[in-house]
């Protein structure tokens, strides 16, 4: 039975929330398994980059509800999934939230499996309990305030005749109380400790939703907290620290001290563009809802390939964009070519980004606009009139783009040959990924809604309706894309300097920056 004898089973932690917490050896199991066995605390941006070691996506089995008895699979059921697909011989990974021997029955699944025979591994993972208290400014441990740490669960299994808490001992050992799951019961925990004798100044400190973007952190001390964390409406899931460290807080926030830290903005680019925008506005500490408005679709190769057949007949090519290169490039390598073809020819990149797909392949732009906008390349181009008069020109662009450009260059007395290589559509998973979007607009709760292009703005609008997406304020990277942007009925609060990645960047953090 050699499909039994490959079956495994990985207990791995998923860390707190932000996916980079994920441990290296988290990541590559979850890049190479057959199924995926999760809950509600492992995060969804997690789970999904699980794939088969051939690139399909994984077997996903959810087992869990948020905060719930009711929803979530029983605990047996669970340790009988992973015996059965460990049995028939799938890697399989079990993604727990934290680390999975911290209060995560990761013991007792591991337990089934021994008694099962079916083999597994254990990947820890950062706690809650940790990560927490550490993005919020706490350290768990300090010189001279704290010498140890106890983690507790605020949920004691009513099932269980086990012995409770001794909150007795917790109170005298003078060291950090972490408390899991404690949320609900915070009132009667704190009456305990300090009817245990732990002074009601004690500093103390409620994180929910560590290390997610929507952090949020109470601070108060023993007396006061519960009330505190009432009164804010924290619920599950709160991390609680009790101890003289929750006081190093005032002194060591930083997660909500960055220059973007709870401002929520949207980014709109094409899924395959958006990370990088995306991921200087995390950096910057902002909650980054992304709606993949634009999928890039090559059109029907003939005509570039035709055009690339009469290469030598052009003096110029013009290229709105990196996708106008790749595919170009994939034309001249269809036939038998490469950069070499292009040795005589003039080359105008719209953008830099586009400049710069042209560099790796060799090519170094002739002519590279100030403004990246067509009307930026059409000035650039007339500055050199006396070349463009007469001459042909190969002007390689995506489906429905402006007529600025070669209507422009017709005028200065070229003859142009627009080519199409590729379309933007709407990606049809944004409207269904849209709602936890369209939720947070009806709510006022989106501070910057971010446009790299005219075509962004309609696929937003088509996402979310025309009447939410009049409900933020719009941040875009260009003239072109504002006077889409307002012709949709929005506000344009923020315009880029420069129509690039970078000049967006700058005015979201201009606008929101703290
Ligand atoms: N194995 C997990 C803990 C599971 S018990 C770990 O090691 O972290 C579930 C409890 O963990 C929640 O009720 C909450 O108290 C805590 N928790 C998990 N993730 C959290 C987060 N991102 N922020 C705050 N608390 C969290």
């Amino acid at each position: 039975m050699t499909s039994l004898d490959r079956g495994i089973v990985y207990l791995v932690g998923a860390g707190p929330g932000d996916p980079g917490l994920l441990t290296v050896r988290g990541a590559e199991l979850l890049r190479a398994c057959d199924a995926v066995v999760y809950d509600a605390l492992a995060n969804d941006e997690i789970v999904r980059q699980a794939t088969r070691p051939d690139g399909a996506p994984a077997e996903l089995h959810f087992v869990g509800k948020r905060g719930g008895d009711g929803g979530s699979a029983r605990q047996d059921e669970i340790n009988a999934l992973l015996v059965r697909l460990g049995r028939e011989g799938q890697r399989v990974v079990r993604l727990k939230g934290g680390d999975p021997f911290v209060f995560g029955r990761g013991g007792e699944e591991a337990q089934a499996l021994a008694a099962a025979g079916v083999p597994f591994e254990v990947v820890p993972g950062v706690t809650a309990g940790v990560a927490a208290p550490a993005y919020a400014g706490i350290p768990v441990t300090h010189r001279g305030v704290a010498t140890s740490v106890t983690f507790v669960t605020g949920h004691e299994d009513p099932d269980r005749a086990a012995p409770g808490t001794d909150w007795q001992a917790l109170a005298k050992a003078g060291g950090t109380v972490v408390l899991y799951m404690g949320v609900r019961g915070l009132t009667r925990i704190a009456a305990d400790l300090r009817a245990a004798g732990m002074p009601a100044d004690t500093p103390a400190a409620a994180v929910q939703w560590g290390t997610y973007p929507r952090q949020r952190t109470v601070a108060g001390t023993l007396d006061t907290l519960p009330a505190r964390v009432a009164a804010a409406g924290l619920g599950a899931p709160v991390i609680t620290v009790i101890g003289a460290v929750a006081g190093l807080r005032d002194e060591l926030a930083w997660f909500d001290r960055r220059p973007l830290s709870g401002r929520r903005v949207v980014v709109t680019r094409a899924a395959a563009q958006a990370g990088a925008l995306a991921g200087r506005l995390r950096a910057l500490g902002a909650d980054v809802l992304e709606l993949p408005a634009l999928r890039l679709e090559p059109l029907d190769p003939a005509p570039l390939r035709n055009a690339v057949a009469r290469l030598r007949g052009y003096a110029w090519l013009a290229l709105t964009s990196q996708n106008a290169v790749r595919l170009l490039w994939d034309a001249l390598r269809d036939a038998g070519l490469d950069a070499r073809a292009l040795a005589g020819v003039r080359v105008c990149a719209v953008g830099p980004a586009t400049a710069g797909a042209l560099l790796e392949r060799g090519i170094a732009a002739d002519v590279v606009p100030e403004r990246f906008v067509a009307e930026g390349a059409l000035a650039a181009l007339a500055a050199r009139a006396d070349e463009v008069r007469g001459s042909r020109v190969l002007y390689v662009t995506a489906e429905g783009a402006r007529a600025v450009l070669p209507d422009g260059l017709r005028e200065l007395g070229a003859e142009v040959d627009v080519v199409p290589a590729y379309r933007a559509v709407a990606d049809e998973r944004a409207v269904a990924e849209a709602e936890p979007l369209r939720e947070a607009l009806a709510a006022g709760a989106v501070d910057l809604v971010t446009f790299a292009s005219a075509s962004a703005v309609r696929n937003f609008v088509d996402a979310v309706g025309a009447e939410l997406a009049r409900r933020a304020p719009a941040a875009t990277i260009g003239p072109v894309t504002s006077d889409a942007a307002r012709a949709a009925g929005l506000t344009v609060a923020a315009e880029a300097g420069e129509a690039t990645i970078e000049g967006l960047v700058r005015v979201v953090e201009e606008a929101l920056r703290r």
